[in-house]
């Protein structure tokens, strides 16, 4: 076999899982058609779930160097902004970053752990057989054939690992289109973000660098162009001046497109040997700059389990619930997009102007506010954790960062214990038990970390011990007034591993 696993296509949540797998040191390589990253971005906002991940693996800082935080989000564009800082995480905002620059990083860092990074490589067929997957594909070489035991397609909205495994890409197609340029503003907006709603259309304007910003518009008069129709810099111009009365002196146009609101998801995101992640299982309306995040956070989701399947010592449903857990995820960000196309896409009448406002103004009520931030920002995100588990509140919700305190005083993060992509086991007891139990063990799929918690945390007040999923998920936590704490630790560490 030539690989461990081969992930089809190089975007941004073909090169996290690259990262991901070769951190777990599988044999592991991206084939990608593209001889160099796109310098036209589709994503420009990474949101709090991902700033956490990003920060698990040491990524966040260099991508903070980078890009420009905003404390809030939106949803529908509408006129009262999600309050991201009421968020309990330590990265409660969004950061506006050009998707090249992301993807950059995450394929250097996907090199330098020792994945294969292969480009200018056309993925032409994979199939597969009950021991192994095979790749055909076309390069500069002429035609190649790699084996692995696995493929990931992280191909995009038209996959073709979804089409040969067969699997139906259920939804629907576009109704409207959109029209995008990232341009040169002579007299930029005052403000960092310019968002607008009235009887002429939705306009939303973001800054992608120094130089260029972003103009977004729904035009009522102009939704129905086919996507791929040019957008021309007159039609930016005449757009703005009707919907926002300025033009900000728009020049130099980088790149000017059209995209639309077809939404799918795949049926299944694995079929045997081929799993699917990204726009490869869902495509939506980019509202809320959702689809990257999600994916990169499926990347997370699939890396480590199918790392111990290809290293022998994955429970028997671990793929599984791969699909399991991230399609109702995505069910509902589906949902989401469409909702807000229906808000800011379809009707420019008074009534939707009144609409709008009356959301609007409910989203000042802070509870409100605060549910579809958790959304947005994907921090509502919970899994099921295994039936005979003792029960806490913290069970399968994500660890937001803590600080702890280790045996001699020093003050560390809890997201530090993540950075070699392992289960984390966190006795917050003190107890010399856990450490012998753990020492005897047959396996070692976890990081062991005795620490006691530096600051008083809402939820973790009575934890004894705590495991932690390596993509940031709290397996479960044994609270310090359980009757039988040894065993059920004992119990709760035998099941992350087969047999
Ligand atoms: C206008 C717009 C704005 C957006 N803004 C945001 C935002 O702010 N935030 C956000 O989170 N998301 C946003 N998105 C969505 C985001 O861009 C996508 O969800 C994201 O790019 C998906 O990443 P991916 O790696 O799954 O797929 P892609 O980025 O599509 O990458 C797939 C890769 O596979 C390669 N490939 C395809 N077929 C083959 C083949 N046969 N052989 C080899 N290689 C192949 C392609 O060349 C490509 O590099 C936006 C989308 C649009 C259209």
């Amino acid at each position: 076999m030539d690989y461990d696993v081969i992930v089809v296509g190089g975007g941004p949540v073909g090169m996290m899982l690259a990262g991901e797998l070769a951190l777990a040191d599988v044999k592991v390589c991206v084939l990608e058609k593209l001889e160099a990253t796109t310098p036209y971005s589709r994503a420009l906002s990474i949101h709090p779930r991902t700033l956490e991940i990003m920060d698990l693996r040491g990524l966040k800082s260099e991508l903070l160097k980078i890009g420009k935080t905003l404390p809030t989000g939106h949803f529908a564009g509408l006129e009262t902004r999600l309050d991201f800082t009421v968020i309990d995480s330590s990265s409660n905002y969004s950061l506006f970053i050009a998707q090249s620059e992301t993807e950059k990083a995450l394929e250097l860092r996907a090199k330098e752990l020792g994945a294969d990074i292969r480009r200018g490589i056309d993925v032409l067929s994979v199939t597969q057989s009950s021991d192994c997957v095979e790749v055909i594909a076309s390069g500069d070489t002429g035609q190649i054939t790699l084996t692995a035991a696995y493929a990931i397609g992280a191909d995009g909205a038209g996959s073709i690992v979804r089409k040969q495994a067969n699997i139906a890409f259920n939804g629907t197609d576009a109704t409207l289109t959109a029209v995008q340029g990232d341009v040169v503003f002579k007299s930029p907006p005052k403000t960092t973000v310019v968002s607008s709603f009235n009887e002429k259309g939705m306009i939303m304007i973001v800054p992608v660098s120094k130089e260029l910003h972003r103009v977004v518009f729904i035009d009522p008069e102009r939704n129905s162009i086919p996507k791929d129709e040019p957008v021309t810099l007159e039609e930016l111009r005449s757009g703005m001046i009707r919907m926002l009365g300025d033009d900000y002196g728009i020049s130099d146009p980088y790149w000017m497109t059209r995209f639309g609101n077809a939404t799918r998801q795949a049926e299944r995101y694995r079929e045997g040997r081929l799993f699917l992640a990204g726009d490869a299982a869902h495509i939506h309306f980019p509202a809320g700059g959702q689809g990257m995040n999600v994916g990169l956070q499926e990347a997370m989701n699939l890396g480590w389990k199918l790392a111990a399947e290809v290293k022998g010592w994955a429970p028997e449903d671990l793929l599984d619930s791969y699909h399991a857990e991230r399609f109702p995820v995505n069910t509902t960000l589906l949902r989401n997009t469409k909702v807000q196309t229906l808000l800011f896409g379809t009707d420019f009448s008074p009534t939707a102007i009144h609409l709008r406002s009356m959301i609007s103004d409910l989203l000042l009520s802070p509870d409100a506010n605060y549910r579809l931030a958790s959304q947005i920002a994907a921090v509502d995100v919970q899994y099921n954790v295994r039936e005979n588990v003792s029960s806490h509140l913290l069970n399968g919700r994500r660890l937001a960062e803590i600080k702890l305190r280790s045996q001699n005083g020093d003050v560390f993060s809890s997201y530090e214990l993540f950075r070699e992509g392992k289960y984390v086991l966190l006795n917050l007891a003190s107890d010399k038990i856990t450490e012998t139990i753990v020492s005897n063990l047959q396996h070692q799929h976890f990081k062991f970390a005795s620490a006691t918690l530096s600051d008083q945390v809402n939820g973790w007040e009575d934890v004894h011990t705590a495991l932690i999923r390596p993509d940031g998920y709290i397996a479960w936590a044994v609270s310090v007034a359980e009757a039988d704490v040894i065993s059920r630790i004992e119990l709760g560490i035998k099941q992350i591993s087969r047999g």
